[in-house]
């Protein structure tokens, strides 16, 4: 009650005199912090979407939890039944087409994988040769890598449900932008630089769209003076090592912005160049190894320089 009351507050502060109102909060979901903001024309639309999309993002979270051991994915793991709804099924059907779309590089069922790395309790450690060959023969579910973007494309659902003008999702890592600022001007995302010295660039994005990062930077431990971090590549069960720093993606749909940041990832700036020859759909930006951007022709990046991926090789 006291944080509606806040919420409320917030909002009634927040209303200009262009006649919108926005209704903030910051949650902790899906082991990231998550800022929300939501613009309507009055307080009670704002903080009814705002509520909505936070109410689906706990669903997806308890849903879809590799580490909760009762959540239906892992339930779903041990060879349960977890009763699985349409929108679930039809969620992993898609994470299986999307798998072998791009070549098998994004693979839901790597969760043995992550597991033996200790990226799910973070008892971090590098595991031996063996150890990686049984968790890799041990296919089980890990949704991590889209699940950020597939809240995304459903909270976009909820939002166009109530009366919303706009609103600025960032699900930690993960941006979802919904309709037009209200004084008109683009979206403006920051990529982070994968050094941690703040905003390596900055993209324009108009309507609504997702902007997701994969990168080695998020999620790592460092033993013996070595980095290992927690994108891996499918075919070895190693950190992917690619010469790619980070991937951002960006997409109308969600879903495919999250799978294909981590997708490109692992495949590396040539085979990644490629397939976004071959399938389109989506921009793209890429940090190298050595720092150097490129990034793709439609990409409305700017504050760093950068080179442009053209549609001819
Ligand atoms: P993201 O940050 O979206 O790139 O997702 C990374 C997360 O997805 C990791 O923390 C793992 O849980 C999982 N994961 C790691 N490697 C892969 C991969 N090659 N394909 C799909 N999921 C992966
Ligand atoms: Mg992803």
């Amino acid at each position: 009650m006291k944080k509606l009351l806040c919420i409320a507050l917030i909002c009634l502060l927040l209303c200009g005199c262009s006649g919108t109102c926005m209704a903030e909060d910051t949650v902790f979901a899906m082991d990231t912090v998550m800022q929300l903001q939501v613009w309507a024309e009055d307080v009670g639309h704002a903080d009814g979407a705002l509520g909505a999309v936070r109410s689906l993002l706990r669903r997806l979270e308890s849903t879809w939890s590799a580490v909760d051991a009762d959540s239906p994915l892992s339930r779903y793991n041990r060879g349960e039944d977890p009763g699985w709804d349409q929108e679930e099924t039809a969620f992993l059907l898609q994470l299986e087409a999307l798998s072998e779309k791009t070549g098998g590089a994004f693979d839901p069922k790597l969760g043995s994988v992550s597991a033996a790395w200790g990226f799910y309790d973070d008892t971090h450690r590098v595991p031996s040769g063996d150890e990686i060959a049984a968790a890799l023969a041990k296919t089980t579910w890990d949704v991590g890598a889209a699940l950020k973007g597939h809240a995304g494309k459903l909270a976009v659902a909820e939002l166009e449900k109530g009366k919303v003008i706009c609103a600025l999702l960032n699900l930690g890592g993960n941006v979802q932008t919904f309709g037009t600022k209200p004084d008109g001007s683009p979206w403006k995302i920051g990529i982070q630089s994968p050094d941690g010295n703040g905003t390596l660039g900055v993209l324009s994005v108009e309507g609504t769209m997702a902007v997701v990062t994969s990168g080695d930077y998020q999620r790592f431990f460092e033993l013996d003076g070595k980095k290992y971090h927690h994108i891996l590549n499918p075919e070895t069960g190693y950190p992917a090592d690619s010469g790619l720093r980070s991937v951002t993606v960006i997409c109308e749909d969600g879903l495919l912005a999250d799978v294909y940041s981590t997708a490109l990832f692992v495949m590396g700036l040539e085979e990644a160049t490629a397939f976004w020859r071959e399938n389109g759909g989506f921009e793209a930006v890429f940090v190298l190894s050595d720092n150097s951007v490129l990034a793709t022709r439609e990409a409305k990046l700017s504050g760093c320089e950068f080179e442009v991926i053209g549609d001819e090789e």
